[in-house]
């Protein structure tokens, strides 16, 4: 957000995108269900470049005894990027950034998961980062809620994410790496589909109060389409177990 545009890029003509989207059009995106052996549940997350695992543990003791919640369970989202993931090299472990962003992870799961079933407990959500292409804390929540849900973790819903934004005054949706960079505002959204609850909303750059409306129902809109193929992803693993037994 916020870099100065090289001459030679344009984002918009046409009604067409830099990468050929029409405004409204979110990337190609693949979602698969319980791709490690040892986790409890776990996702693989293609969505434009992006390329992301997601990994549950637990509900299992917290540990050390201190962190526990006699009430509930803790959610830990632990977002990390791969040294690999990005064009220079990215320098290994947190961040200030990757901090932040397995904070509001954290606090979107936190409010689906049914945690007071699991006092004392801790659910660890990892979240690697493979490939990175603008985008990620949104598909790294999708994937998030597809491990939650193939761990058989109890939630009110399955969360998940996609983000709006704003590139030479158009409203978009679902921004590529060259709309991050030289756009005007990203604003990742994760909701709970049944209800359209936000669990979580972050907004980088300015957006009018008009223009926020539109990213806002744009990216609710985007967040439903990739709510109905992280169903079809669980569906899909679940009916090839019967067929094998
Ligand atoms: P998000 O990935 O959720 O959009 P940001 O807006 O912070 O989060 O980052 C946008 C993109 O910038 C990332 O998806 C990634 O492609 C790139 N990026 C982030 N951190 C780094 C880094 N340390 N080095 C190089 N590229 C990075």
């Amino acid at each position: 957000m916020g870099m100065k545009k090289p001459e030679d890029v344009v984002l918009f003509k046409d009604n067409k995108r830099i990468d050929g989207r029409k405004p409204n059009e979110i990337r190609p995106i693949k979602i698969e269900a319980g791709v490690l052996y040892r986790a409890d549940g776990s996702a693989y997350v293609e969505w434009g470049g992006n390329k992301i695992l997601a990994a549950v543990y637990g509900p299992r003791e917290a540990l050390p005894k201190h962190i526990q919640d006699p009430r509930r369970a803790i959610v830990n989202a632990r977002y990390n990027m791969a040294a690999f993931s990005v064009e220079d090299r990215k320098r290994p472990g947190p961040d200030r950034r990757s901090i932040e962003i397995s904070k509001v992870i954290s606090e979107a799961l936190e409010r689906v998961i049914l945690t007071e079933q699991f006092p004392r407990a801790a659910i660890d959500v990892n979240i690697e980062v493979l490939d990175a292409d603008a985008g990620t804390r949104c598909a790294g929540l999708t994937a998030a809620g597809v491990a939650l849900a193939d761990a058989g973790i109890p939630m009110r819903d399955i969360p998940v994410a996609c983000a709006a934004g704003k590139v030479e005054g158009k409203v978009i949706l679902d921004l590529c790496k060259e709309e991050d960079n030289y756009g005007e505002a990203d604003m990742p959204v994760a909701i709970a589909p049944l209800t359209d609850e936000i669990l979580l909303l972050q907004m980088d750059g300015h957006l009018t109060y008009d223009e926020f409306e539109k990213a806002l129902d744009l990216a609710i809109k985007g967040c439903h389409i990739v709510s109905d193929m992280q169903k079809k992803a669980l569906l899909k693993k679940y009916e090839e177990v019967l067929e094998v037994e």
